[in-house]
Order: C-alpha cells, then sequence, then structure tokens
C-alpha cells in the first residue's frame, strides 16, 4: 500500500523475486486495471516486471464501464484463490484503498477474510510531490502527450469511460478535444497549464491516499510503516545533478571547438556518473525499504 509514486510496484516485484516462495501480483489500482494509457497510469513495464506474473493489470477493456469495487472483489478474489490454489503467495499492490478495504474485508464477521501482511511504503509528503511533479515531466517527456493526443484522436474515446478519470485525461480535454487541437497546438500557456493541473492533481490524490491508510491504521489495521523517504530525497538529488548536469553539456556544446573533445572525454565520465548515481539510490533502497520488507513478509510467512 502507499501513495501513487512511492515505489509500490517495485517493491512488489522485489518481494516476489526475494521471499523465497513463488509469487504473483494482483494489481489494486483502479486505473492500471484497463487497457491503455500506460504511460498516464503509470503501469510496471515489462522488463520491470522481472518475469512474475500480474494479474488484473491492463485486462480490462475501458469500454466495458468502470469496475466497482464489488467486481473488484470478485474478480481479485478469484486471482487470490487460482494463486493459492498452484501453491504460490498472491501479492496485492496497488494504490486504490477502497479496492484493497473490498477485497479483504469479511462481509459477515469483523476483520479480514485472508490472512494478510500489510506493507505501507510512507514518503513524507513534500518530498513526496517535490518527486510526483518531476515524474509529471518525465511522463511528458516519454510520450504521454502522445499518448494523450492518440486516445483523443479516437472518436468513441468518450465511449471508453473506465479510463476518464485517469489524471491527464481532464487535465487534457479541452487541449486535445476534436476541433480544438489545431488551435492549442501553438499555444503553450494552455498547454503548461494543463501540465501544471496535472501535477496539482496527482498531488492532491496522493494526499488522499495517504489519508486513507493512516484511517485503516487507526481503524485497527496492522500495518508495517516502512519509510522510504531517505530513497527519494537520493533520488531528488540525483536529478538535480542529472540536470545541472545537462545544462553544462549544452553550454559545451555551444562551443563548437571543443566539441569534439566534449563526446570523447567528458561524455564517458557523465555516464559513468549516471549509472553511479542510479546505484546510489538502487542501494538506499534496498537497505531501507526492500531489506526491512522482505524481513517482515519472511517472518508473516513463518508464523
Ligand atoms: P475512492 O474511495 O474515492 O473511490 P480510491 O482510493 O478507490 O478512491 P483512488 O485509487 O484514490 O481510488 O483513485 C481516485 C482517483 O485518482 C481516480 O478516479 C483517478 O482520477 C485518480 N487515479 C487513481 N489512480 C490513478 C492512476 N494510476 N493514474 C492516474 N490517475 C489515477
Amino acid at each position: 500500500m502507499g501513495a501513487t509514486g512511492c515505489g509500490k510496484s517495485k517493491l512488489s516485484v522485489d518481494l516476489a523475486t526475494s521471499c523465497g516462495v513463488e509469487a504473483e501480483i494482483i494489481n489494486s489500482d483502479k486505473m492500471q486495471v484497463y487497457k491503455g494509457l500506460d504511460i498516464a497510469t503509470n503501469k510496471i513495464t515489462i522488463p520491470e516486471r522481472k518475469g512474475v506474473r500480474h494479474h488484473l493489470l491492463g485486462d480490462l477493456d475501458p469500454a466495458d464501464g468502470e469496475l466497482t469495487a464489488a467486481e473488484f472483489r470478485d474478480a481479485a478474489g478469484a486471482a487470490v484463490s487460482d494463486i493459492a490454489s498452484r501453491g504460490k503467495l498472491p501479492v496485492v499492490v496497488g494504490g486504490s484503498n477502497s479496492f484493497i478495504y473490498s477485497l479483504l474485508v469479511d462481509r459477515f464477521h469483523p476483520g479480514s477474510r485472508y490472512d494478510c501482511c500489510f506493507l505501507w511504503i510512507d514518503v513524507a509528503f513534500p518530498v513526496l510531490c517535490d518527486y510526483l511533479c518531476r515524474r509529471v515531466d518525465e511522463m511528458v517527456e516519454t510520450g504521454m502527450m502522445e499518448e494523450m493526443a492518440e486516445f483523443y484522436s479516437s472518436e468513441s474515446w468518450a465511449g471508453r469511460v473506465g479510463l476518464l478519470k485517469t489524471i491527464g485525461v481532464p487535465e487534457l480535454e479541452w487541449y486535445y478535444k476534436m476541433g480544438n487541437f489545431e488551435s492549442n497546438k501553438n499555444n503553450r500557456s494552455v498547454y503548461e497549464d494543463a501540465v501544471r493541473k496535472i501535477k496539482e492533481n496527482t498531488c492532491r490524490l496522493a494526499e488522499r491516499q495517504v489519508g486513507k491508510i493512516v484511517r485503516l491504521k487507526s481503524g485497527g489495521w496492522d500495518l508495517h510503516r516502512v519509510d522510504a523517504t531517505d530513497v527519494f530525497r537520493e533520488r531528488l538529488r540525483a536529478a538535480d545533478e542529472a540536470a545541472a548536469e545537462a545544462a553544462a553539456e549544452e553550454e559545451e556544446e555551444m562551443e563548437v571547438v571543443m566539441a569534439a573533445a566534449a563526446e570523447c572525454g567528458s561524455g564517458g565520465a557523465r555516464r559513468k556518473s549516471r549509472k553511479k548515481r542510479r546505484r546510489q539510490w538502487a542501494e538506499v533502497w534496498e537497505k531501507e525499504v526492500m531489506d526491512p520488507s522482505v524481513k517482515i513478509v519472511k517472518r508473516f510467512l513463518e508464523e
């Protein structure tokens, strides 16, 4: 469990590959259950899944309507039974806490219908929000706008109801909607305004998600809180350094005489430092998040 962007998907794969038992993952993010908008909904990529089987991830047609919490309970419950019947461990991961609640709650007795181990990845809110804003920029760089343009280019976009509430869809509707795009595409301010709203709404979603988790914890759910703030501080520091280097690189490129030397000299050093930076935050992740989580899950499995 945890807010959007806190590393839940990564942790679920880390756990599935490091706990000494075979595991499969069930997605509990209400936007990621549908096909499409992979960048905007931030679905874990195939290489990042490391061969671990995922259920309810990009399986549903958004034109079939919004999946209700009760429908999720049935579908995810069937996945839990299927995974368990094959002797494997079901790992539920996603930010939709109403879906998790609906899956677990015992309708006839108080408490959970499963024996669960809860992990909550928590990140100090200002740090998470800073990270989320940069993640939006990265999503834009990796093709979110093209994905949205394609979404809105289909005449039947309004019928893909399952995806209409995805952050990015309402914010970009005015920009991309048929008839508007030709006049909007050169309008920087409409575009920038939409990106700013996407950032604001992403931070708001994170705040709401954490609020719900805190309420579940105070309501008696035995959540193990794992603090990932240092990981995100490290990632932000790495991103700052990379941005400073990119700016320096741009400056260098302007000096035509130095260009060739920059290519074969500092280019190699830069690539190395990028790798080093990645290694640094990966080390903090292992120490602060992954190792404690593996310990918690192993202890739970031994009980
Ligand atoms: P509620 O209890 O109000 O139904 P919830 O916890 O079940 O909330 P959330 O997962 O918090 O649901 O999602 C609420 C809204 O946040 C979605 O309708 C959508 O606008 C946005 N949202 C959630 N997940 C994503 C995602 N992966 N990508 C983009 N937007 C998302």
